[in-house]
């Protein structure tokens, strides 16, 4: 089985160098063992780094024949980039990885057996958040939860560690969709999967490339692209609120017809106002990313633009 190492990479000078050298090392222990080819080989897509990061990938692809660099046009963000490696790559199987090894590529071995026993998908799925900061590790828990409830299939705990097999990205290249959020969607293609437990490690130097409102966008992404619920619970709400103001409506004729103190309050004029202004505009708010989302499928726009290759091979998926 020849194996393909996707790493996408933005603004990792710092930390690229010894990436590929502990991944170079881990492919060169796993083909002596003979669980994978020696033509085994390591991709790095740089998602349009101002830093050096696309000079050091060339010559790492220059140094090694196995090590092969993909320039995307410009930043296209971590699953687009993610997205071109894995349709260029030309292994067997692709695991995809962070630049930074936070994925502990120590479990790569566990993941091919895994392959080889008959899963098409391997999920890495960490054991503990335990180096999470407390933030992170509560907006996770909630997210995931949140998630569940809303009945997006997406497996906890698991980033974009994975393997993939030949199958598996043959059936990813037939979705066409731009609002790409790759955990809600391996899910979805079925196969037989299975999970490896790993302990995800600090970042290995640099900083990270996910700043808050990323993660925010990326977690959009994943409920609005893979859920209709919200737009029901707006429906619902307006059918709750319909009902509540037939009540109200019978209770201030009742007031008016039945007795002689109907003095309109200023609280029930301006109340309502406020609190149904409030509830329409959070309701077209949501209405909106929902049309946005639209906006952006229907253009067709391709999802990223690869400028250069260090090698010419080009492989169909
Ligand atoms: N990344 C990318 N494009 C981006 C942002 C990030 O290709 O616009 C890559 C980055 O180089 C790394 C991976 O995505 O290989 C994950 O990013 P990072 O480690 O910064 O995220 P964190 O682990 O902090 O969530
Ligand atoms: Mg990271």
């Amino acid at each position: 089985m020849r194996l393909s190492v996707v790493i996408p990479c933005y603004n990792e000078e710092a930390v690229l160098a010894e990436c590929v050298l502990q991944v170079r090392q881990l492919l060169d222990a796993l083909a002596a063992k003979g669980k994978i080819t020696p033509d085994s080989n390591l991709w790095l897509v740089d998602d349009g780094s101002r830093d050096s990061t696309w000079n050091l990938i060339e010559t790492l692809a220059g140094q090694h024949a196995n090590v092969i660099g993909v320039k995307l046009s410009r930043n296209r963000g971590h699953q687009h980039a993610l997205l071109a490696g894995l349709m260029s790559a030309d292994g067997d199987a692709v695991i995809s990885l962070d630049a930074d090894l936070q994925d502990d590529i120590a479990v790569v071995e566990e993941m091919i057996d895994a392959h080889v026993a008959g899963f098409e998908v391997v999920f890495g799925v960490r054991r503990s958040r335990v180096k999470d900061t407390v933030f992170k590790r509560w907006t996770a828990r909630r997210y995931y939860a949140l998630l569940r409830v809303l009945g997006v299939d997406m497996v906890p705990d698991h980033a974009d560690f994975r393997l993939l097999g030949r199958a598996a990205l043959r059936a990813l290249a037939e979705y066409p969709e731009t609002n790409l959020f790759l955990r809600g969607l391996i899910p979805q293609l079925g196969f037989r999967t299975t999970r490896v437990l790993y302990d995800r490690q600090l970042r290995l130097a640099g900083t990270t490339k996910y700043s808050l409102a990323r993660m925010l966008g990326l977690g959009i992404d994943g409920i609005t692209s893979f859920s209709a619920v919200p737009l029901r619970v707006i429906a619902a709400t307006g059918a709750l609120l319909f009902l509540l103001s037939m009540g109200v409506s019978v209770w201030v004729l009742g007031v008016k017809l039945f007795t002689d103190h109907a003095a309109p309050g200023w609280a029930s004029t301006t109340l309502p106002i406020y609190a149904l202004g409030g509830v329409q505009l959070l309701s077209l708010g949501l209405v909106g990313e929902y049309v946005a989302k639209i906006y952006a499928e229907v253009k067709r726009r391709p999802r990223y633009i690869i400028e250069r290759m260090t090698s010419d091979r080009v492989v169909a998926p």
